[in-house]
């Protein structure tokens, strides 16, 4: 039994050693990937129900790995935010999306906002209104060009301090979204202290016809836009409508797509 006992023991360290070691070498590679520019952003277009027209799009980055080609941020930013080496990522994809927004305005390219994720490791930091102050001025950003996502379980870690941010943010012409909306534990009524815009309903509920309705009467009476997002077939998009949603974002009409594909997108739709 002694012996039994010290294999089982054995196994499961090395089973731990070999994730910590699966750990750092996809941290090294992180970090190689900023340096070598290894990440792109694709932006998945938001239709408003009202009109059929593309209002902006979410970005969302991809790493083109050199080895390993595409892999999916569900796998690299959970490591990237225990690292800390998120907070190098989300800096890329802030100047990637301003970059992006002044580039079009020079070209003279319309295609609405473009929406950036923050993870919560932003909200801890006392720089994060100045960095953005900075990218305003350096990008000449209008109000309304880059919406800001942050997941409800990020502002109810701290929510007193959540808030400060927030209003600074929203001072500086930001548009303010809570993401994956109706995952967290959070007291709806606490909403009201958070200067928000927009509620983004969570794709694992968007089949759900009660829920969806209590968000959206909650959205209303707060007067706050809402964007569902994993929206795959035409009949979701139809309830969606009935209960007055504002916006789709799903596969329904595109998946995350490459700049080019989004602006031809854009362009293109509605279709006919
Ligand atoms: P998220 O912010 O909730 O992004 C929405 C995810 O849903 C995206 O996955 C998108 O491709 C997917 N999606 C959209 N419509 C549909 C649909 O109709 N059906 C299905 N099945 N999926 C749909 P993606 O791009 O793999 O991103 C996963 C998560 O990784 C994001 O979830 C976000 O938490 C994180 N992430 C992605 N990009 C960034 C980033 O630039 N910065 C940070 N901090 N996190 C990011
Ligand atoms: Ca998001
Ligand atoms: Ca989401
Ligand atoms: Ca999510």
């Amino acid at each position: 039994a002694k012996e039994h006992g010290k294999n089982k023991y054995h196994l499961y360290s090395r089973s731990i050693q070999a994730s910590i070691d699966r750990r750092l070498a996809l941290e090294v590679q992180l970090r190689k990937a900023l340096q070598n520019e290894e990440f792109l952003l694709h932006f998945q277009p938001k239709v408003d129900i009202g009109s059929g027209r593309v209002v902006g799009a979410e970005a969302l980055i991809r790493w083109q790995h050199p080895e390993h080609g595409m892999v999916s941020p569900a796998l690299f930013i959970p490591v990237a935010e225990e690292t800390g080496l998120i907070l190098e990522i989300d800096k890329w994809v802030i100047r990637a999306a301003c970059r992006e927004v002044e580039r079009r305005r020079t070209l003279g390219i319309a295609c609405g906002s473009i929406a950036i994720n923050l993870s919560a490791r932003q909200f801890s930091r006392s720089t994060l209104c100045a960095d953005m102050a900075e990218m305003v001025k350096r990008y000449r950003l209008q109000p309304g060009d880059i919406e800001i996502e942050i997941t409800e379980s990020t502002v109810m870690g701290n929510p007193a301090k959540a808030a400060e941010i927030l209003q600074g943010l929203r001072a500086l012409g930001f548009t303010l979204a809570i993401d994956d909306f109706g995952t967290g534990y959070s007291n709806l009524a606490s909403l009201k202290n958070f200067p928000i815009h927009t509620l983004k309903i969570d794709k694992s509920f968007v089949q759900d016809p009660a829920m969806v309705r209590a968000i959206i009467q909650l959205a209303i009476s707060y007067r706050l836009k809402t964007v569902a997002e994993g929206v795959e077939d035409q009949e979701t998009v139809a309830m969606l409508a009935t209960m007055g949603c504002d916006i789709i974002q799903g596969f329904v009409y595109s998946k995350p797509l490459p700049l080019d594909q989004f602006i031809d997108f854009a362009h293109r739709f509605p279709p006919g």
